[in-house]
């Protein structure tokens, strides 16, 4: 891995291009970002949600967001860095399908920078798994290479093995609620010959967008239940409740 990362250094010097709309940038900007998109992003403010950490409007009263106030979930907390906005989904569309790896280490940092100050301290940084057969297709797991720069900085173990997809989901994006819950229902399993590695331990789930939170749940289900202490979970971008503002205050 630290090859093929030096590799894509090589052929794309990071802090060249902004990660977002690809303008020239010098090196000096934070996360490879240019200005323009660093006011564009929706980074996270205080008032986020308490259970999943998505971001909350001005003036909502509660602690939780409408979605966690109406389903449980089983992680303890989430922590998100951003909203998952019109500049988030055009970085991690190029992220994830255009075959830019190295943007990983850029959405690394913006994770170190979100838990500095965290008092949090997991046994495991585990990345949310993608099915082999897409891994091998796309060439990397964007979520693995994410959670590398950030364990890296953190100085936190990784493990990037013992939780596999076992099941090829749908995207989750054209997906209803119960739809999401059931499409990543039974997904992951704990690898075989890895069985003792969750055992007691504390782990930081890391994905790249959080919406329903259904795949954080069927991951920490499988951790749970493969003798994990207890999950939290850390995303990139937290994405808009599905449930509408209005059927709940
Ligand atoms: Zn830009
Ligand atoms: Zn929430």
């Amino acid at each position: 891995m630290e090859i093929l990362e030096k590799f894509w250094e090589f052929i794309f010097p990071s802090n060249i291009y902004c990660i977002c709309c690809n303008s020239i940038i010098d090196r000096t900007r934070p996360y490879a970002l240019c200005d323009r998109c660093v006011q564009k992003f929706h980074w996270t403010g205080k008032k986020t949600c308490q259970k999943c950490g998505k971001i909350l409007e001005e003036g909502y009263v509660h602690d939780w967001c409408i979605d966690c106030r109406t389903m449980d979930h089983l992680f303890i907390k989430g922590f998100t860095c951003t909203r998952y906005g019109l500049y988030e989904r055009v970085l991690m569309m190029d992220y994830k399908y255009h075959d830019k790896a190295w943007i990983g280490r850029k959405v690394g940092d913006i994770l170190a920078d979100r838990m500095q100050g965290e008092a949090f301290l997991p046994d495991l940084v585990v990345p949310v798994p993608i099915h082999k057969d897409r891994e091998a297709k796309r060439g990397y797991n964007q979520v693995e290479l994410m959670a590398r720069q950030y364990a890296r900085l953190a100085e936190l173990t990784l493990d990037c093995r013992m939780l596999i997809r076992t099941k090829d989901t749908l995207p989750m994006r054209n997906l209803g609620v119960s739809e999401r819950i059931a499409n990543v229902q039974d997904a992951f399993s704990i690898r075989k010959g890895w069985e003792a590695k969750p055992a007691g331990k504390t782990i930081l789930l890391i994905d790249d967008i959080y919406t329903t939170g259904s795949t954080a749940d069927s991951c920490t289900q499988t951790l749970l239940q493969g003798g994990a202490k207890e999950v939290w979970l850390l995303t990139f971008a937290g994405g808009s409740n599905v449930i509408p503002s209005n059927s709940l205050q």
